[in-house]
Parts: C-alpha cells; sequence; structure tokens
C-alpha cells in the first residue's frame, strides 16, 4: 500500500476498487479502509476462500470495534455495530450491505437530532458516515439521496449555529442541515465532484460560514476572512448597535456615545420589518455595513444631510467635531460612496 498517496491518486490507481476515506474520521477505520480497497477485487461474496465478508471480518471489524472503544459510552448507542456482540461482517453475512448502510444512516439520524455539534459529535458524525459510504461501495451502489421524510427534521433550526463574521449559518450547520434535509452532503456526491476526485470529506468549519471559513478547502488562505477578522471589532460594535436600537425603535437607543449616530440607527432601523430575534439578519446587516465602510463619521453625514444641511455646512459641522473642516467636494465625495440600502 502506498501510504502518502493523494486520495486522488488512490481513485485514479484503482478505478472502479477506489472507495473513498474522509478527513477528521477514525484513523484506525481509515487505515482498515484503505488496505480493504487495496484488496477487495479478487474478493467476491460467492467465492469460498475470497469471500467479501471474511475481509470485512478481518480488516473493518477490528478497525471498528478498536474505534468504538475509544467512543465515550453515549455515543455508543447510536451505532449499530457494537463493541462485543455484533459485527459489521455478521450484519452484512445476516442482511446484506444495503441493510447495514441502512442501519448506519438510521442511527446516525437520531445521533444528529440529538447533537450538540461538538468537535466530537462532528468526528462521530464523519466516521459513521464514512462506513455507510464504504458499505454502499461494497455494495457497488454510490450513495445516494435517502428516503428520509424531511418533516423529521423540525427541531433543526435550534440547532444552527451563526458565523462568527456575519449572520449565516457556520459551515458545519449547513452540513448538518444538509445532512438532515436530504441524507447527502450538499454538492458532496454530484457528477462534477466524482469526476475531480474531490471525495474526502471536507473539514467543516464549527466557527466561521463557508464565505469565512479561515482556509478554503484548497488550504490557500482566504482573503475574505482576512479581512473581515481585521474589523472583527467593528463587526461587533455594528451587532450591539443594530441589536439595542432594534430592541426600542421608538427612541435613540444605539448608545454609541456619538448623537448623531445614535441619531443615524434610529432613522435608519425606524421603519425597519425586523425585530430583535432576527439576530442573523441583523448580523449580515452589521457585516453590509462594515464590509462598505459606513465609517461613524459618514453616518453622520447621512444624519446631517437628512436635516437638510448643505455639504458646506455639513462640512462645517464635522469639523466642529473632528477638529478638520470638510470640503464641499469631499462631503458629496463620501456621500457618493455610500451603498443605497444605508442611505437615509
Ligand atoms: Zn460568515
Amino acid at each position: 500500500m502506498k501510504i502518502f498517496e493523494t486520495e486522488e491518486n488512490a481513485q485514479k490507481r484503482l478505478g472502479l476498487y477506489y472507495i473513498p476515506v474522509w478527513e477528521h474520521t477514525d484513523e484506525t477505520v481509515v487505515h482498515a479502509i484503505r488496505i480493504f480497497r487495496e484488496k477487495w477485487h479478487s474478493y467476491s461474496d460467492k467465492s469460498k476462500r475470497y469471500n467479501i465478508i471474511k475481509l470485512i471480518k478481518e480488516l473493518i471489524d477490528p478497525s471498528v470495534s478498536e474505534y468504538l472503544s475509544r467512543l465515550p459510552n453515549h455515543y455508543l448507542s447510536f451505532c449499530p455495530a457494537s463493541i462485543k456482540n455484533c459485527n459489521y461482517s455478521d450484519l452484512v453475512k445476516l442482511r446484506g450491505f444495503s441493510y447495514t448502510a441502512d442501519q448506519i444512516h438510521f442511527h446516525l439520524r437520531n445521533f444528529v437530532n440529538h447533537s450538540s455539534h461538538t468537535e466530537q459529535d462532528m468526528f462521530f458524525i464523519s466516521t459513521q458516515d464514512m462506513l455507510k459510504s464504504f458499505f454502499m461501495y461494497c455494495e457497488g451502489n454510490r450513495p445516494k439521496n435517502s428516503k428520509l421524510a424531511p418533516d423529521l427534521y423540525v427541531n433543526m433550526e435550534r440547532k444552527t449555529r451563526i458565523c462568527a463574521l456575519c449572520g449565516n449559518p457556520t459551515e458545519f450547520s449547513s452540513f448538518i442541515r444538509s445532512w438532515k434535509e436530504n441524507g447527502v452532503i450538499e454538492g458532496e456526491e454530484n457528477e462534477d465532484n466524482e469526476k475531480s476526485g474531490k471525495k474526502k470529506r471536507p473539514d467543516f468549519s464549527q466557527t466561521y460560514c463557508l464565505n469565512h471559513r479561515p482556509k478554503l478547502h484548497d488550504g490557500s488562505w482566504n482573503a475574505t476572512y482576512k479581512q473581515a477578522k481585521r474589523s472583527t471589532k467593528q463587526f461587533e460594535q455594528e451587532v450591539l448597535r443594530l441589536r439595542r436600537q432594534i430592541a426600542h425603535p421608538d427612541r435613540y437607543n444605539a448608545k454609541s456615545g456619538d448623537n448623531l449616530v445614535d441619531e443615524y440607527f434610529y432613522h435608519y432601523l425606524f421603519d425597519s420589518s425586523l425585530d430583535p430575534t432576527n439576530v442573523p439578519e441583523l448580523r449580515n446587516l452589521a457585516r453590509r455595513m462594515v464590509d462598505s465602510r459606513l465609517t461613524d463619521n459618514k453616518k453622520r453625514i447621512l444624519v446631517l444631510h437628512k436635516q437638510g444641511l448643505s455639504n458646506r455646512e455639513i462640512g462645517i459641522k464635522l469639523g466642529g467635531l473632528t477638529g478638520s473642516v470638510l470640503t464641499n467636494q469631499a462631503i458629496s465625495k463620501a456621500l457618493g460612496t455610500i451603498r443605497d440600502e444605508f442611505i437615509l
């Protein structure tokens, strides 16, 4: 076995006999699947000597029981194979590959409904999902959309976590949502991915959304993350101001420490359809404010503009606050850079 071979190369080399292994899954199980996929081309469920179930018993069963023995007890009831009594090879022998894959899926579905999305939960989900895919490959079936009814997933929203840098669900929450809705990972099993060999389970961020994950899935740094990270403080400040103001839209409540800035938030949210429970929307709004560089000074300009002051008057008034008078042109230039959605 070629230990340092990439998954992409393994797929090219093994062709039809390739079985994917994913990142962030149990290494013992991964190792066993890697050995298995090197050997199984000469095995079948008909042959006595080269019996595929025997190969599962030799390679997969011990790795699974080793993996299960390392898990805390409360995971075990979400796994169809137990450490002592039932091995996957027995299950396959009795009921077949599809049944075994379905059982893993069924148990995992229950688990996902109970999961609090810790790193260890994620690890368990990925490993179980990889095993499910393994048995489907054994059957000769690529994993397909499951037949699970979407109404089983009513309690999903409650568990969605939000990106630290905006209002979107974290990548991991999106993964869980997609898993719950379809039983598969979005984009994971489609033709393009199969062709390009991108089979392995990506490392889903539990802190950031897809846009804001620190590194892209090809390993390079994400410029959007870096940019958003630099403005974290400002972002959080805007979130706080928006949340304060939306809680009391009838008065100045942003508590920015600056009357004109408070007045901006008051006017901006006065007719808003948002309410304090719209946290994702408010966070996305704050993100757009920061990304479009709607500074406090621009907010002041917008308020004074709304009060009917001319650009020259605005310049003088702001000069009184900041110490340097802004020209007519500077004011109209600043106004010109403001996104329509933020104009009062
Ligand atoms: Zn984000």
